[in-house]
């Protein structure tokens, strides 16, 4: 039996053994997949245990996103960018290899819903490691307005520079050539994003508000039928009861943690993932 392991503090909560072990089982792959908490001090030996055969690799979650960087043998240029990962597998030569497929799911589970970011406005709410997946994957995606929304406004702000400095060459251009989109930090206020949010648009929560019953990180969350509201907290949050009230669409955060989950499994198992068992696993454990 291989092992894939998902490495975080705390992970005894995490669906992600389920759903992988589901996926696994499909494919008849024997490899066993298994949440192991881990602490700040113990994560440099979690990861050197991973260049072992019997690993094939692992998930990284809360705190560990940014601080495995330093530990593994290269990065995909995504997760370079973004400055956080959350796969690790195996390269051509057995180096362990960081890739972010937050980033990507993002906007694989918008599609779903029929969200096509390009030349629309979107707007972050945080400025951490899922809040940084969002932006670089929506800026990617071509979108025209993005603002970023942070409690604490210098850490938007040092996001959106680190965003404009990886997507723009010495010309101020994308790869493709374009202009970047407008970029806009802000407080987490109602007051400020109500303008942004006007005419449509997409609010996505990347901020780790929402988990517990009656705490949302907008309160009156100014949106209208014409808004998606994402939230990628995977529940109803009170963010997306209150936007349902005022006419929004609005999606959780599941899909993306069954995208996420695609992605890395294709890294390790390197054929496609199962997504619909997948994604019944997933349901069922939500139950
Ligand atoms: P994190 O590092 O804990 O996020 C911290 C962010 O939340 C910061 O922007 C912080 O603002 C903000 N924040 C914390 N408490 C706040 C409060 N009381 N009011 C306003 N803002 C507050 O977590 P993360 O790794 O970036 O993940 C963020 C969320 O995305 C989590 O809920 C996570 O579960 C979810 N997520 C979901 C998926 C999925 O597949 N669905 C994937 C990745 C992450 P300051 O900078 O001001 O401290």
């Amino acid at each position: 039996m291989r092992k894939i392991i998902l490495i975080g503090e705390p992970v005894a909560h995490s669906r992600s053994p389920l759903m992988q072990n589901a996926a696994l089982a499909e494919l008849g792959l024997p490899a066993r997949y298994e949440a192991v908490n881990t602490t700040s001090a113990e994560l440099p030996e979690r990861v050197a245990a991973l260049r072992g055969a019997d690993y094939l690799g692992a998930n990284v979650t809360l705190p560990h996103k940014q601080a495995v960087i330093p530990l593994l043998d290269r990065l995909e240029d995504e997760a370079a960018r973004i400055g956080a990962v959350n796969t690790i597998y195996k390269g051509a030569h057995g180096e362990l290899v960081g890739a972010n497929t937050d980033a990507p799911a993002l906007i694989m589970d918008l599609a779903e819903v029929g969200f096509h970011p390009a030349k629309r406005t979107a707007v972050v709410l945080g400025a951490s490691g899922a809040a940084r997946a969002a932006a670089f994957a929506l800026a990617h995606a071509g979108v025209a307005t993005l603002v970023v929304a942070n409690r604490t406004l210098a850490r938007a702000e040092e996001l959106l520079a680190d965003l404009l400095l990886a997507i723009t060459d010495e010309q101020g251009l994308t790869a493709s050539g374009e202009v970047p989109p407008a970029m806009i930090a802000l407080e987490l206020t109602a007051a400020d994003l109500a303008p942004y949010l006007m005419g449509g648009g997409l609010l996505v929560n990347a901020t780790a508000v929402g988990w517990r019953e009656g705490e949302t990180p907008l309160p009156n969350p100014p949106v209208d039928a014409q808004n998606l509201v994402y939230d990628m907290v995977y529940r109803q949050t009170l963010l997306l009861r209150e936007s349902a009230a005022q006419g929004a669409a609005v999606r959780d955060g599941l899909g993306m943690l069954l995208y996420q989950g695609a992605l890395a499994l294709q890294h390790w198992a390197h054929q496609p993932a199962p997504v619909e068992v997948m994604r019944t696993a997933l349901r069922g454990a939500m139950r």
